[in-house]
C-alpha cells in the first residue's frame, strides 16, 4: 500500500485502442487502426471492424454507451471544470492568472481523454453542443501549446517553480514521473480521433505539432530517454497510419528500444523490451507497452517483439490474472504481484488495467488469429472492466477487488482521475471488438444483437446478429451478402461454452458439463469442428442464409489452481462470460464472508428485468457459518443468492464476495460474541476499515494485506486514538492488538508506543499495567493490567517519527 500506491497514482494510466474511429464509414481494409488515410507500410495481419461499422442495439452494451454519451461523458467534463483541469489550460493559454491548480503533472490527460471519448460518442449519436463544447476546449488547448510545439501546462504556467515531477528542464525527468511524453501520447490519440469524428484538422495540427517537438528533441543522437509512462508508442504508430510520415513510426520505435535493461521493473525498464518475457511492474504501462510492441510489430515485422509479448501474455494467463479477467493483483505499485499472487479482498485490479488488457490481447488476436485472446478478453470486458462503471455512469471504482467488508464504495471522481476518463473513451468504441476480417474471412468474436457491415475485396455484407446475450447463449446470424459469393464466416465458439474457461491452468470447471453448442446452417446441423476456436463456415454465400448457434449457459462452478492461496478450498460461479458474486443485501443478515457453498449444491437462477438494471440472478442452498465460541463454529442452512460481478456496489457497501469456500472447514465464520465484538468503535481518524479491529481475523503477519487493516497513512510523529464502548460495563484485565506495518516499501511500522485508559464517568484514566506495553511486529503485543469495571476502553497510539502506523486486530479480555 501507501507510500508507492501514491508514487503510484502519477503512475496508471490509459489508453486507446486501436479500433478507434473511422470516418464515418465502416470497414476495416486500412492497416493498424483501420483509418489510415495515407498508404503506409505494414499491418497486422488481421484488420479491425470499426465500431463504426457496428451497430449494437441490444439491451446491455447500447444502453452502456447511451449511458456514457448521456451522463459519464457530460459528467467527467464538468469534473474538469470544477477541479481545475480546465483551468491549468487556461492559465497556459495566458487568459486566466495563478498558479497550476490541480495535483499532478498528468491531469492534461483527463481533458485529452474526454475529447477522446467524446469524439467517438460522436460517432454513434450525432450531439451538436457536445461538439461546440469539444472545439472550444481544443481552441483553448492550441493557446496554451507553447510557440515550438511544446505542451504541458505544469511547466508552461510554472516555469521555474514547476511540480517536483516536472524537473527544472524538458524531459529531465521523463524517465522518471514527469508524464511529458504521456501527455503528448493522449494528446495525439485524442487528436486523431477527433479528426476522424469530425473531419476537422485543428486538433490534429496540434497533436501533430506537439509530436514534430518531440522527434526534433528526443531521439537517436539527441536526448536519448524513454517514456516513464508508456502510451505514446501506440500513439507515434498511430500518428504514422494517419500522416503516412515514417518518423512517426521511427519515433515509436524508438521509445520502445531505448528502454531498459537495469531499470526499475516498476516502468518495465529493467530489461530491453525483446528480452522481457514476464508480466512484471505497474500493470497499465506493461499492458499499454505490449499493446504498443504489437502495433509497432505489425508495421515494422519486427518478431521479436511478438516473441516478447507471447511469452509475457503466457505468463500473464497462466499466473497473473484473476478470474474477473482484472490484472495487476497489488496496490503496491499498483502492480502485477508474483506468480499465483492473487489476493482477493486487496485484488487492485485498476479499471485502466482492464481496458489496457483489452487492448493488448485483441492486439495479439490481431497478429495471431485465435479465439483464445477473446477468451481473455470477453472476461475482462464483462467483468473487471464493468465493474469498473456505475451502472448509472457517474461512480467509479480505481482498484476492483474480489472481496469486500464493505470498505470499499466507487467515487464520482478521484484526485487522479485517469479511471473515470478512460472509461469514457473506452465506452462509446466498445463495438468495434465485436468483428474482424481477413481478406474474404470475416471473424465474429463477441456476441450481441445488432448489425455490422463488411467490405470483403468483392463484396459488401450485412451480418445481423439475434441473441439475448449475455443472458442466454442462443445466436443467430443473418448473414446478407449484396451479391452471392464464397467467403468464410468463423464464429468464436467461447472457451467456457467447450470447458475452458481460460487458456491456461489457472482456471478450470470443478464441475462437468458434457453438452456440446448446438451449431445449424439454414437450420440443418453441422457439426461442431474448431480451428482455433472459431467454426469456421466457409461456403458461397446468398442473401437470407442463417448461422444458428446454441451455446449451453448451465451455471458453472469455477476452480482455481492450487497453487493460488487464496483461493484455496474456494469456488466461483459462472454463467456465460459473466463472473459471480455474493453480495450483502441478498443474503441472510447482510453478511456474505461466512457463506459455504457446497459443490454439490444445486443452483438455480431466473432473469430479472427490474433488477439493477436487469440481470440473472441465482442461488442455492448454502450455509451461515458463525462462532459460538472462540473454537466451535456453528453452520446452518441458508439460501445464499448470487449476481454477477459487474453489478455490485450499488445499494451501499457491505461484503461482498467472488470466491466462496466449498466446505465448512474452510469457511470465514462470523465472529463470537466478544467484549470487543460487541463494541462500538469509534477512532482519531474515522475509516470504513475500522471494522478490522473486531472482527477476529488473526493475520499471518503484521503485512498480510488478504485480510481486512486499520491504518493512519499518512499521519505520522503524533497520538492517535481507537476507542471500544463496551455493550455494557464490564470488567477488563488485558488487551492484545496486532500491529499493520507494510515493510520498507510501505508507509506504516509498528508504532513508537501506545497505553490505554479507561473511561470513569467523563474522564479517561490509564489503566495500572502489571506488565509492559510490548510492541511486536508479526504477532500480537500484550498487556496486563489491574481489573477495572468501565464502559469503554480507550488506546493511544505514538505514531512513529517517520511512519505512520495502523492496527490488525484489537482484543480485550
Ligand atoms: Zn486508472
Amino acid at each position: 500500500m501507501i507510500s508507492r500506491i501514491v508514487l503510484g497514482f502519477g503512475v496508471e494510466r490509459q489508453r486507446r485502442q486501436l479500433v478507434g474511429i473511422l470516418t464515418a464509414f465502416f470497414i476495416c481494409s486500412a492497416p493498424i487502426m483501420g483509418q489510415s488515410q495515407k498508404q503506409t507500410a505494414g499491418s497486422y495481419p488481421i484488420q479491425p471492424v470499426l465500431f463504426t461499422a457496428v451497430n449494437l442495439n441490444d439491451n446491455f452494451w447500447a444502453q452502456r454507451i447511451k449511458t456514457n454519451h448521456d451522463v459519464t461523458i457530460p459528467f467527467a467534463l464538468g469534473k474538469c471544470k470544477e477541479t481545475g483541469r480546465v483551468k491549468n489550460f487556461e492559465i497556459a493559454a495566458g487568459l486566466k492568472t495563478g498558479d497550476f491548480c490541480t495535483e499532478f503533472t498528468f491531469d492534461d490527460t483527463d481533458v485529452y481523454k474526454i475529447i477522446e471519448g467524446a469524439s467517438y460518442s460522436m460517432q454513434i449519436s450525432k450531439d451538436p453542443a457536445l461538439e461546440a463544447q469539444v472545439d472550444s476546449l481544443i481552441a483553448l488547448i492550441g493557446k496554451a501549446q507553447e510557440p515550438d510545439g511544446y505542451i504541458y501546462t505544469n511547466r508552461t504556467i510554472m516555469g521555474d517553480r514547476a511540480h517536483e515531477w516536472a524537473g527544472k528542464k524538458r524531459w529531465e525527468k521523463e524517465e522518471d514521473l514527469s508524464h511529458e511524453l504521456y501527455n503528448i501520447g493522449h494528446l495525439i490519440e485524442a487528436a486523431v480521433a477527433h479528426y476522424h469524428a469530425t473531419g476537422k484538422k485543428d486538433f490534429l495540427n496540434i497533436a501533430i505539432k506537439a509530436a514534430d517537438r518531440v522527434c526534433e528533441d528526443l531521439g537517436p543522437g539527441k536526448l536519448q530517454v524513454y517514456p516513464g509512462h508508456q502510451i505514446i508508442e501506440l500513439a507515434m504508430a498511430k500518428l504514422y497510419q494517419e500522416t503516412g510520415n515514417k518518423k512517426y513510426l521511427d519515433e515509436g520505435k524508438f521509445f520502445l528500444d531505448v528502454r531498459g535493461p537495469n531499470g526499475d521493473p516498476y516502468n518495465q525498464a529493467h530489461k530491453k523490451v525483446v528480452d522481457q518475457h514476464e508480466a512484471v511492474g505497474h500493470s497499465v504501462r506493461a499492458a499499454y507497452m505490449y499493446a504498443g510492441m504489437a502495433d509497432i510489430a505489425a508495421l515494422t515485422q519486427d518478431a521479436s517483439y511478438i516473441k516478447a509479448i507471447d511469452d509475457i501474455w503466457e505468463d500473464a494467463v497462466s499466473k497473473k490474472i484473476y478470474v474477473t479477467g482484472g490484472i495487476g493483483s497489488t496496490g503496491n505499485g499498483e502492480a502485477f504481484g508474483e506468480a499465483y499472487e492473487l489476493p482477493n479482498m486487496s485484488a487492485y485490479n485498476e479499471t485502466c488495467a482492464s481496458i489496457a488488457n483489452v487492448y493488448w490481447n485483441y492486439r495479439l488476436f490481431l497478429l495471431h488469429g485465435d479465439a483464445k485472446y477473446f477468451d481473455v478478453l470477453e472476461r475482462t470486458l464483462y467483468n473487471a472492466f464493468l465493474s469498473g462503471v456505475s451502472l448509472t455512469g457517474d461512480k467509479f471504482f480505481y482498484p476492483n477487488p474480489l472481496e469486500s467488508h464493505g470498505q470499499h464504495a466507487r467515487s464520482p471522481w478521484f484526485s487522479c482521475a485517469c479511471c473515470p476518463s478512460n472509461v469514457t473513451r473506452f465506452i462509446p468504441s466498445v463495438g468495434g471488438y465485436f468483428y474482424a476480417q481477413k481478406d474474404k474471412s470475416i471473424y465474429v468474436n463477441l456476441f450481441a444483437q445488432g448489425t455490422a457491415q463488411f467490405k470483403l475485396p468483392d463484396n459488401s455484407v450485412t451480418l445481423e446478429q439475434k441473441t439475448n446475450y449475455p443472458w442466454d447463449g442462443d445466436l443467430q446470424f443473418l448473414v446478407t451478402p449484396q451479391k452471392t459469393s464464397s467467403f468464410e464466416v468463423r464464429v468464436r465458439i467461447p472457451g467456457w461454452a467447450v470447458n475452458k474457461p481460460i487458456p491456461s491452468d489457472l482456471y478450470s470447471f470443478e464441475d462437468t458439463f458434457t453438452e456440446q453448442p448446438k451449431v445449424f446452417l439454414n437450420d440443418k446441423p453441422v457439426a461442431l469442428t474448431l480451428d482455433h476456436g472459431y467454426m469456421v463456415f466457409n461456403r458461397k454465400w446468398k442473401k437470407g442464409d442463417r448461422i444458428h448457434i446454441q451455446l449451453p449457459m448451465p451455471l458453472r462452478r469455477v476452480q482455481a489452481n492450487a497453487k493460488v492461496e487464496a483461493d484455496k478450498d474456494k469456488l466461483a460461479i459462472e454463467r456465460g462470460p459473466l463472473v459471480y458474486c455474493a453480495e450483502w443485501p441478498d443474503n441472510k443478515d447482510n453478511r456474505v464472508l461466512n457463506l459455504v457453498l457446497s459443490p454439490d449444491v444445486k443452483l438455480t437462477g431466473e432473469y430479472k428485468p427490474d433488477f439493477l438494471k436487469g440481470l440473472y440472478e441465482v442461488k442455492g442452498m448454502g450455509q451461515f457459518a458463525s462462532r459460538t465460541s472462540a473454537t466451535e463454529v456453528k453452520t446452518e442452512d441458508t439460501e445464499v443468492k448470487l449476481i454477477p460481478y459487474y453489478a455490485w456496489a450499488h445499494r451501499g457497501a457491505g461484503e461482498m464476495t467472488v470466491w466462496l469456500p466449498d466446505k465448512k472447514g474452510s469457511a470465514q465464520p462470523l465472529p463470537a460474541p466478544t467484549i470487543a465484538s460487541t463494541s462500538k468503535i469509534s477512532a482519531s481518524h474515522k475509516a470504513r476499515t475500522l471494522m478490522a479491529l473486531n472482527d477476529q481475523m488473526v493475520p499471518k503477519n503484521s503485512n498480510d494485506q488478504s485480510i481486512i487493516f486499520y491504518h493512519w497513512w499518512p499521519m505520522k510523529d503524533t497520538v492517535q486514538w481507537l476507542q471500544y464502548d463496551f455493550a455494557k460495563a464490564t470488567a477488563v484485565s488485558s488487551a492484545k492488538v496486532y500491529w499493520f506495518d507494510d515493510g520498507p516499501f510501505g508507509g506504516c511500522r509498528i508504532p513508537a508506543g501506545w497505553k490505554l485508559l479507561y473511561k470513569s464517568g467523563e474522564t479517561w484514566i490509564p489503566v495500572k499495567n502489571k506488565t509492559p506495553f510490548e510492541v511486536t511486529k508479526d504477532g500480537f503485543s500484550t498487556v496486563s493490567f489491574e481489573s477495572i469495571n468501565t464502559d469503554a476502553l480507550r488506546m493511544e497510539i505514538t505514531l512513529p517519527k517517520e511512519h505512520s502506523s495502523g492496527v490488525m486486530e484489537w482484543s480485550v479480555e
